[in-house]
């Protein structure tokens, strides 16, 4: 037992005893109890008043001071008091310097509601965005930033990822936005101006581009002669054929890089509008896919099978999607040892069509596979470098897949076989009745 309730208990034990004791010699007993609980009761009630009052004068007067029990209560309230006015001051401090922390980021920072309405905003959200805080608060975010793709990012509130958009108040600057959700119902948006990194980028991209355009002329006029030279019938030693045969090898590998490079390079600067666009006959092209990869497989004889769905077409670049089916097909007869089985599949699932490309070669360690889509990845140079690849080409379906809007699976157990499956959307899948005829390339449905 608590010592004050101890101590409560015996002082109205003592009160008890003592008015009955003095009440027998006086011959009132019971009056003088009554009496002696009565002065305990007016003294609670007194408490009780004093404690009211200071609860109702908003803690502003000094906390009452009583004896016994009710002391005991007065201290505890006392201390309680203390402690949530430090943690108040551990809070507000806190606070502030978070906000100055806040202020002196480079990056905007904006607090949002659900409801995307604005509540907080740093100074440099000023300068980036033009939001002010507090003119702003309570505004909805996207009446100040109208950006269609904003909206979009909004709307859809998955917000894995962040946005680019060109600035409100100086259009030619980029600046990535991105939405965090916290705390259950809030929302905070950080963005970043990323003219510079935008700008160096298309700096990367642009010397690719015009250094595999150059370089591509007198690598051709090499190898071209590099054949020639094989083929003529001359007086030559065996080191030199030898020598021949591997520098024509080297020339075709560099061919093969560059017009990768070329292609990696086209994808990523090319506006998507500027592709055209049409009904590809995907079931024709992956037949003739099938031949080709017959063809590479020559004497390992791999069994290649196709199963095609006939009706089931795609809207979309019929180049690049070529190059992504050829790219996965190849794959799969390289990485697949002589006699291996090769799946082509082309079906449609929930609306969706799916691409399939199943092998049984050598598989890939699944630590690789979040990289394989990464520019010259490889998970054995050798391997590849001998089969004739250029570390490109997974780069290459990664691109064309992102413009139309399709997803790519890899699957794989090594020593088991892999399998590299592509997704596209229901607004890209065409249906076609028997008999149907296509719109010519480049003709838009
Ligand atoms: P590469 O020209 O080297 O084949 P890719 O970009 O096409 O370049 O592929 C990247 C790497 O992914 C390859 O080097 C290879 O290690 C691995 N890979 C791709 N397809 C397969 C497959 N079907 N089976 C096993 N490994 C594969």
């Amino acid at each position: 037992m608590q010592p004050g309730l101890r101590r409560e208990l015996w002082v109205i034990g003592t009160l008890v005893a003592g008015t009955l004791i003095a009440g027998a010699v006086f011959g009132y007993p019971l009056w003088f109890l009554a009496f002696g609980l009565g002065v305990y009761l007016a003294v609670a009630v007194r408490n009780l008043i004093s404690l009211h009052r200071w609860l109702l004068s908003k803690k502003q007067q000094p906390l009452p001071e009583a004896r016994g029990l009710w002391g005991d209560v007065f201290n505890e309230i006392h201390l309680l008091e203390k402690e949530t006015a430090q943690h108040r001051d551990r809070l507000r401090d806190m606070l502030t310097r978070f906000q100055e922390a806040a202020s002196a980021l480079p990056d905007g920072m904006v607090i949002l509601t659900q409801q995307g309405e604005i509540v907080w905003a740093n100074p440099s959200a000023r300068s980036l965005l033009g939001i002010s805080h507090p003119r702003d608060s309570g505004q909805r975010i996207n009446n100040l930033i109208r950006h269609p793709e904003f909206n979009d990012y909004l709307e859809d509130a998955e917000f894995t990822e962040s946005v680019e958009l060109s600035a409100p108040l100086k259009p030619d600057n980029t600046l990535s936005v991105q939405i965090v959700p916290y705390g259950g119902n809030q929302r905070l948006l950080v963005c970043r101006d990323i003219t510079h990194v935008v700008r160096l980028e298309e700096m990367r991209q642009n010397f690719v581009a015009n250094a595999s355009h150059e370089l591509r002329s007198p690598i051709t006029v090499l190898s071209g002669y590099l054949e020639t030279l094989q083929d003529m019938d001359l007086n030559r030693t065996a080191e030199i054929k030898r020598a021949l045969a591997t520098m024509y090898n080297q020339a075709r590998r560099m061919e093969r890089l560059v017009s990768d490079l070329l292609a990696l390079s086209r994808l990523e600067t090319a506006a998507p509008q500027a592709t055209p666009e049409s009904i590809v006959d995907v079931p024709a092209m992956l037949a003739s896919l099938k031949e080709s990869a017959e063809m590479l497989s020559g004497e390992d004889r791999h069994q290649i099978t196709l199963s095609a769905a006939p009706m089931l077409r795609l809207r979309g670049n019929e180049e690049q999607l070529r190059s992504v089916f050829s790219n996965l097909i190849d794959n799969a007869v390289r990485y697949t040892p002589p006699g291996g089985a090769i799946e082509i599949g082309w079906r449609n699932a929930n609306n969706w069509a799916i691409f399939s490309v199943k092998d049984d070669g050598v598989g890939i360690p699944w630590q690789h596979i979040p990289h394989l889509t990464e520019r010259f990845y490889r998970v054995d140079v050798d391997r590849s470098r001998e089969s004739g690849g250029t570390g490109l080409g997974l780069a290459i379906v990664k691109h064309v897949l992102k413009r139309h809007d399709a997803r790519l699976n890899i699957e794989s157990l090594v020593g088991k076989g892999s399998t590299f499956t592509c997704k596209f959307p229901p607004e890209r899948v065409v249906m076609t009745t028997v008999g149907e005829s296509l719109p010519k390339a480049g003709e838009q449905s």
